[in-house]
Order: structure tokens, then sequence, then C-alpha cells
């Protein structure tokens, strides 16, 4: 990681550093996004996924949870991320973390009238969970934190110590990953990822009523099913009993990408195999994202 976006422009990324009294870091004040990269070796390229949804959504994230304008337009930020992955020169697949946060030096609440500021690093990344085999999933006796405590649909820094808590307790007890319920003790998703159910041939998703993040990867998931699969997602609550009793499980998310779940609180999903469907949208899925195929050319964005 040579270069970094800090307060306005592209500089070395030992010389983008945050003082101990910025409220973002005193109080979880910001808002932020995880986007992979994807490198194409036989095409010499670097896609960038879903680049703009993204920041979209880091743009609904800064109005709700700082009670913010972003300093900089979805374009602006779409092409400064190009930039920074091209002044890099990557040639792996990437992960990048802008944030939008308070960044002002001041000690007391409130949001309004303090300071903000982007910035922006690129790390290279490869698989965040296994993707291969199945992972272990405990149910956590953290709940989700309600849209009745955070706004719903923003992705605030100061939430994550819900799913931290969450993650890990699951690492505690031996786990690789934990499915939080909301507060209406129905399925709402993993600490970092949206959660589907294969059952009967059905694909079902909880419905972001459940106070869940609206993942991109979710609605990519839901589009690739439908176009490719035939299958309809249905948007419902999943009662954590009917977890031990799915034919399939799977985790999606930008950083997990199609992580299939192989027991829930060491009970096997069906045999603990990855499952046909979870199969066939993770093959579509890379296929998408890493630029080979032609249909989904609207999800990437070159960067060289
Ligand atoms: N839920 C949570 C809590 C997350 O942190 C993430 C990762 N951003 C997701 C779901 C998946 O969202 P996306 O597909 O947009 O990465």
């Amino acid at each position: 990681m040579k270069y970094t976006f800090f307060k306005g422009k592209i500089v070395p990324f030992s010389e983008a550093k945050i003082g101990i009294m910025t409220h973002a870091f005193n109080y979880g004040t910001g808002v932020f996004e995880g986007i992979r990269g994807y490198w194409n070796a036989e095409k010499n390229q670097l896609f960038i996924l879903k680049l703009k949804e993204h920041y979209e959504r880091l743009a609904r994230s800064t109005n709700l949870g700082l009670k913010s304008e972003m300093k900089y337009s979805v374009d602006e930020l779409c092409a400064a991320t190009v930039e920074l992955a091209k002044k890099n020169g990557y040639k792996e697949d990437i992960y990048i973390r802008p944030i939008y946060y308070k960044s002002q030096e001041k000690i007391g609440l409130g949001l309004i009238g303090i300071e903000d500021d982007f910035c922006m690093f690129i790390s290279p990344f490869g698989a965040y969970l296994d993707i291969t085999k199945g992972i272990r999933v405990c149910v956590s006796n953290w709940w989700r934190i309600s849209a009745q405590s955070v706004p719903q649909g923003a992705k605030i820094t100061g939430t994550y110590i819900n799913s931290s808590l969450a993650k890990a307790e699951a690492l505690e007890k031996g786990f690789d990953e934990a499915i939080l319920l909301s507060h209406e003790k129905t399925v709402a998703e993993g600490s970092g990822e949206n959660l589907f159910m294969v059952k009967d041939g059905k694909l079902i998703t909880p419905p972001l009523s459940e106070t869940i993040l609206p993942g991109i990867t979710r609605v990519c998931v839901m589009e690739l099913a439908a176009n490719e699969l035939g299958l309809k997602t249905i948007e419902r609550q999943i009662k954590q009993n009917e977890l031990y009793g799915a034919d399939e499980l799977f985790f999606c998310g930008t950083g997990a990408q199609i992580s299939p779940i192989a027991s829930v609180d060491d009970k096997l999903i069906k045999d603990g195999k990855v499952g046909l469907i979870t199969k066939k949208l993770q093959t579509i899925y890379f296929k998408a994202a890493r630029g080979d195929d032609p249909k989904y050319a609207d999800w990437i964005t070159p960067v060289y």
C-alpha cells in the first residue's frame, strides 16, 4: 500500500495519520464502505465491483448517520478511487476502504456543525471467509442493533461494535462466524454479511425490515438467481429453528463474497457439503465480478 487518499489528495500511506482527539475516533462517528476489485490476469485488467452503488450508499450513510452532506459527489469519489488504485499499480485482488468521518479534534457529541472529511485506503485482499468448503457458524447471543437505535441502512463505524462483539463471541467459541438475530428474535444477518437460505427449491432471505444492512452483494445474488437460475428470491422473516433444517445456507457480502455455511451451532446443514444452488451462484458471481461475463459488464469499472 504505497498511496492513500487523505485530506483531499493522494499522499504516501505513512503521511495519512489522524490525531487522537479526532471525533470519529472517540465516538464512532464515521461511515464507511468495503469495495472489492478483482484482478483478471487474462485481460490484464483490474475491475472494481459495483463502485457507484457503494458510493451511493456512502452518501446515504453520511446523510442518515452523520447528518451531513458529503463534500464530494459520487462521481468524484468513483474517479478518485480509480485514480488511487491505478497509482498503486495493483495487479491482484484488492479491497478498498473509503471512510467519511467527523474529522474535527473536538470533545462533545451532537454531529451538527462538526467538521467532516473523507479518506480512503486500498489493500491487497484474498478471501475473508472460506468459500471452498463451508464454514462453521453459531447464532450469537448478541442481537443485531435495531432501527430504533441507529438509522436503518447506514453503514456507521460505531455500529460495528455490535458486529465485532458477535464475531468475537463466535471466535471464542471456536466458530468461524456468527449469525445475529433481530429484536424480533428472527434471523437478521451475519456479523458482516447477509444471509440466504435454500429450502425445498426456494431461495429465501430476510427482508430489510430485519434491520440488516441493505447489501449490494445481496442485490447481485437476487439478480443472478433470477436471471441465471430462474429463482425469484423470497424476502421473508426466517425463524432460528428453520436454519437447522435448511437445504443450503450461505453468506454474501463484499468481503465474504459467496460463502457457504456447513453447520449452525454444530448442526450440519444437510450433509455439510456446499449445496448445488450455492455453487452455481458462486460460479456466476465470480465470472461477473472478474469481468468474464459481458452480460454484467455494467457491474464493473476497469482501472487501467
Ligand atoms: N451486513 C453487514 C453488517 C455488513 O457489514 C456487510 C458488508 N458491508 C454486509 C451485510 C454486506 O453488504 P455488501 O454486500 O454491500 O458488502
